[in-house]
């Protein structure tokens, strides 16, 4: 989509900090981090959330998923734990209509989120 940020970063036309490329996937930091490590996790095809995703699904939520582990092995936080979030809706907080998974991890996360 051509007025989606995360679209422009996949197609590398908006700079980030890449972390990972693996396949269908991309891994970038997030600009305003709310952990040690704090990455998302989109695919590169635009799907608005987790739900549009799920409902479209060709094995794209799989490679996420598997995407988002491969990352917090490369972070190092895999051992000690870390935390898969899709805000999914403006109601849950989702403020870029581009599916991505955050993959925090790298201090004690509290539960409930607020
Ligand atoms: P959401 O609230 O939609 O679940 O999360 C959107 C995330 O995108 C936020 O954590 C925000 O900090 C991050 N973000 C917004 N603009 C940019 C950007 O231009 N580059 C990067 N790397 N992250 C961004």
């Amino acid at each position: 989509m051509s007025d989606c940020l995360f679209c422009k970063i996949v197609a590398k036309e908006v700079p980030a900090d890449i972390v990972l490329e693996a396949g269908r996937a991309l891994a970038f930091r997030d600009i305003n981090p709310q952990a040690p490590t704090h990455v998302l996790v989109v695919p590169k095809a635009h799907h608005e959330n987790a739900a549009v995703l799920a409902a479209a699904d060709d094995g794209l939520t799989d490679d996420l998923l598997k995407t988002c582990h491969a990352v917090a092995v490369l972070e190092g936080v895999a051992e000690t734990g870390y935390r898969i979030v899709f805000n999914t809706g403006a109601g849950a907080g989702q403020e870029v209509f581009h599916v991505h998974a955050h993959v925090l991890g790298g201090r004690d996360l509290t539960w409930p989120p607020g």
